[in-house]
């Protein structure tokens, strides 16, 4: 890229990968849409945060210095993350802010609930209505009828504040839609819920599922695995289909669906048995004690005792009857397995969503994929796998309130105490038992109607003025589930709102602001602006200063506790802006910025505004290994015959090579193989990592009746679940998710790519066209749960770049039927693009075909489906979907039938070690 007011640049100046940030404020260069004139545009540069997934990249905006208008983002080599890269999704936030149909104003419904009918209002009668709401219900003690329903939170911690300061239970979030499962089986290890792979450091990484394009921190994992094999490093992946990740990859292990754990614990069979193991820091850190205690308590233990008996224990998982049960080739896996050991302590994993999200027990996939981590020595090192909490930074607020004392059910009913999030995708079905209503509810980047499973349980529940009094859809765009809302409320895009982030994506602490690029130019030109409604386009707002102004008017003398909260630190008494928000973390939560600030001459918001994002920490490495402080080792004593520093009996450290280490979270600070907690809370066959067959389980399958089972829980790299339907570069790049199928299946079908085919679940079907691939396992298909946006009304309900308009069919008896009746087609608006859409399709919508279908461990909902496939019906046409409502029902019965409520140690709702979104007090906890 040339520099500024060169003249002649491309001749007399190297290429720069960025504009240098000194030319930040006033950088001019030709304007590409000219070419071949040479047109020279000048733009101010604003760093911010992408919100188009949850790695939090850094995007750069440039505003036009004429217009004053955003003209492209992209990538801010400033950030330590994506280091200037992003994917598709980022630079298209361009399109999501000059989106046509997007919302600008505050909206009330006008008409009966879901008749499309809305009027404009103002943002004060808004914060009229919610706060004499919330008022009531707090004032009333009905603290768990305030309820925050989150999808993309996008910020970290902001909101939780909100509520503790409300002091009520309402956190909801979409996790155990999406990672619950995964977390469960991280937390029963560590006490940390999610995996930091090293992978830039990796000698070896395994990536199971369709981790990378389709799984967390995409851009930047993407690059240091790239950079890893740069260096020399083998790449494993474990999917039932040829994704991107897996056609770079050295080894590709498409097992069945459901066996993975079965896999993975033969690759740890090998390394017992082939003792290719990490002994020392087996010895040190894994708690062997409380296995042999529980196995053998007749024998004295010892290391090797255990060592025998662990290699015993897993000794049928051999590779052969892995091969037997997976359909991976022997040989493959035993070279897998000594790739692991030759790595060692520089092998890198990582699972997000599919298997664990997918499969009954896919909690123990990645417990088992730990397994081999602990086993290589592979935890908090160079090159293994860290602890999320090792690589990511939180910044605390000012003022932070006390926890509520208050439990609600509705978030963790009594059937899962070790659920590892909410029971959020539950809640209309535990709403319809009569549990509980809610007075005021919001969802924010939440659309359950369309992303969870039994999206016509949530419309009924939706409706019900009865269950929920008061809904707003707090949301920059239109979305199946906010046309049911009493009020949509439009917020602010990725260049329109701060928050803070920041995200474990390498090894190193890094923190990235978000904020609102309009208003952070117009205030450094001088204009005084008080709410980000004023710069953002139409009255687009932004949730950090709507929920200040819902709290200062929820509580306007104070009377209620609330409004301390709210004040400034910086002005008594008086309301904080967000600027101050955000000025007192730089100033005092955040180590070394103050001083990095300095050196540049900045203030440390200014520094913020300017860069965008800090690199906090880099010494991040084997957090486990640091010397418990004096302060910390007082009223201790060390237990020389386990290592184990105690404190009133319990164990507070790990005594390793002569030193008394902090160790990890867990009860006995140690990586747990085996889990006291799941044998004391009622699941002791599980307390040990174990294979559990899963409710797809080909046994389960019966190929002559063309069942399969269905995986739908792969993402396509260029869109953004719900939320890229006012992308239109993103739409143009994607927009059809038809079935995969292997040639072997598509022959017994007799059918070729692009035929119709229907699928059925166990209460509707999904008619959707075939692609025939050998990139996909024989037996099983699968379908981008991405796809298939749909309309009931003409201008709202979702966007048309993304949306066929159908018409809802009620066919009695519970039966209800989507029928298309308008393609995605050209449309007039004001953006002339809309006039040259020339794609149709869209896709098929499936998630409302799919019952809930709750683990009775970890509460996450087992995403696969066990499905008929057949050549479509006669009747049938492209992307009708049908749902018997009534069976959804009875399918959510027999699945909580699962679930164990008891016994529940110590009288607690939950394992006081177990982390919770937004966490009660410890009275909370205790049941009574
Ligand atoms: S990976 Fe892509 S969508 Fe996700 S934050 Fe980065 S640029 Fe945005």
């Amino acid at each position: 890229m040339p520099r500024s007011h060169d003249p002649d640049p491309w001749l007399v100046t190297p290429l720069e990968n960025f504009p240098p940030p000194a030319q930040w404020d006033d950088w001019t260069e030709y304007d590409a849409k000219s070419w071949p004139r040479k047109v020279e545009k000048r733009y101010t540069l604003v760093p911010t945060t992408c919100f188009n997934c949850e790695a939090a990249c850094g995007l750069v905006a440039y505003v036009d210095r004429e217009t004053m208008l955003i003209r492209k983002l992209e990538g801010n080599p400033h950030h330590p993350g994506s280091r200037g890269k992003n994917c598709a999704k980022g630079p298209a936030t361009l399109n999501q802010i000059h989106d046509p149909g997007r919302i600008l104003y505050p909206l009330k419904r006008v008409g009966p609930r879901g008749s499309g009918k809305f009027e404009r209002v103002s943002w004060d009668h808004v914060l009229d209505v919610f706060a004499a709401q919330i008022r009531k219900a707090i004032v009333e003690d009905r603290r768990t009828e305030v309820m925050y329903h989150v999808g993309r939170p996008g910020h970290d911690g902001y909101m939780d504040r909100v509520l503790q300061t409300w002091g009520v239970d309402g956190h909801n979030s979409h996790t155990n839609v999406c990672s619950a499962a995964a977390r469960l089986g991280y937390t029963l290890w560590s006490g940390a819920d999610r995996p930091s792979p090293d992978h830039e450091n990796a000698k070896f990484i395994l990536l199971l599922s369709s981790h990378l394009e389709t799984g967390h921190y995409f851009n930047p994992h993407a690059q240091r695995i790239i950079d890893a094999k740069m260096k020399g490093a083998k790449l494993c992946a474990i999917d039932v289909r040829l994704s991107n990740t897996a056609s770079l990859s050295d080894y590709w292990l498409a097992p069945w669906p459901g066996t993975e754990s079965f896999l993975l614990l033969a690759m740890a069979q090998v390394l017992l048995k082939e003792r290719l193991f990490d002994a020392k820091f087996v010895e040190t850190w894994v708690n062997w004690r409380d296995f042999l205690k529980a196995k053998r308590p007749d024998r004295a233990p010892t290391f090797e005792l255990f060592v025998e008996e662990l290699t015993q224990h897993y000794a049928k998982y051999t590779p052969a009857a892995a091969a037997a049960e997976c359909g991976v080739a022997e040989d493959v896996i035993v070279a897998v397995a000594r790739e692991i050991g030759k790595a060692g302590s520089a092998f890198a994993a990582h699972i997000w969503r599919n298997a664990a999200s997918g499969n009954l027990g896919g909690w123990q996939v990645a417990r088992c994929l730990q397994f081999l981590g602990v086993l290589a020595g592979a935890v908090g090192t160079v090159g293994g796998t860290n602890l999320n909490v090792q690589n990511k930074f939180v910044a605390p607020p000012f003022m932070k309130p006390p926890p509520q004392d208050v439990w609600n059910d509705l978030l963790f009913p009594e059937e899962w105490p070790l659920a590892h999030h909410e029971m959020s995708f539950l809640l209309p079905h535990l709403m319809l038992e009569g549990r509980g209503k809610l007075a005021a509810y919001f969802t924010r980047v939440y659309n359950p109607v369309w992303t969870n499973p039994d999206g016509l349980v949530w419309e009924q529940v939706l409706r019900d003025e009865t269950k929920i009094e008061l809904h707003a859809a707090l949301t920059p765009t239109w979305n199946e589930t906010a046309q049911y809302a009493d009020y949509v409320l439009p917020m602010g895009h990725g260049a329109e709102r701060h928050d803070l982030m920041s995200q474990e994506t390498h090894a190193a602490k890094w923190i990235s602001f978000r904020q609102p690029v309009l208003r952070v130019l117009r205030e450094r030109l001088g204009e005084k602006i008080e709410w980000t409604h004023e710069t953002n386009p139409g009255e687009v707002w932004e949730e950090d200063e709507f929920w200040i102004a819902l709290s200062w008017r929820i509580d306007p003398d104070g009377s209620l506790g609330i409004r301390k909260y709210y004040e400034s630190p910086y002005r008594k008494g008086e309301r904080i802006t967000i600027g101050e928000y955000y000025q007192w973390i730089f100033e005092n939560s955040v180590p070394g910025l103050p001083a990095e600030a300095a050196k540049h001459g900045l203030a440390p918001l200014e520094y913020m505004r300017r860069h965008g994002a800090y690199l906090v920490a880099t010494d991040v490495y084997e957090a486990h290994q640091k010397q418990l402080a004096e302060q910390e080792l007082a009223g201790t004593e060390i237990d020389q015959a386990t290592r184990t520093v105690l404190k009133a009996g319990k164990p507070v450290g790990v005594l390793a090579d002569g030193v008394a280490r902090t160790g990890f979270t867990t009860p006995s600070r140690r990586l747990e193989i085996y889990s006291a907690t799941m044998a004391e809370w009622g699941w002791p066959e599980y307390a040990l990592p174990a294979y559990i067959e899963s409710h797809i389980h080909r046994r389960h399958l019966d190929r002559d009746k063309g069942q399969y089972a269905l995986v739908p829980t792969f993402r396509l790299p260029t869109l953004i679940h719900t939320r890229s339907g006012n992308a239109k570069w993103l739409y143009e790049l994607s927009n059809s998710n038809p079935v995969w199928m292997h040639p072997e299946d598509a022959a017994r079908l007799d059918v070729e790519t692009g035929d119709l085919l229907r699928v059925s679940t166990r209460i509707g079907y999904f008619v959707n066209k075939v692609w025939v691939t050998e990139g996909m396992r024989p037996g099983v298909v699968a379908c981008s749960h991405h796809l298939g946006r749909w309309r009931l009304f003409d201008d709202i309900g979702t966007d048309k770049w993304a949306s066929a308009k159908v018409a809802k069919l009620d066919l009695g008896g519970g039966r209800v039927r989507f029928r298309r009746v308008d393609d995605i087609g050209p449309f007039a608006s004001s953006d002339p693009d809309s006039k040259r859409v020339w794609w149709t399709d869209g896709g098929v919508h499936q998630n409302l075909t799919f019952p809930v279908q709750p683990d009775p461990v970890s509460g996450m909902h087992c995403w696969h489906q066990r499905v008929t496939v057949e050549a479509a019906h006669d009747d049938d046409e492209y992307g009708d979907v049908e749902v018997d409502t009534h069976k959804s029902l009875e399918v959510f019965r027999e699945w909580l039938a699962l679930a164990r409520k008891g016994p529940t140690p110590g009288n607690l709702r939950r394992p006081l070690h177990f982390a919770r979104a937004v966490r009660p007090s410890a009275k909370a906890y205790t049941k009574g």
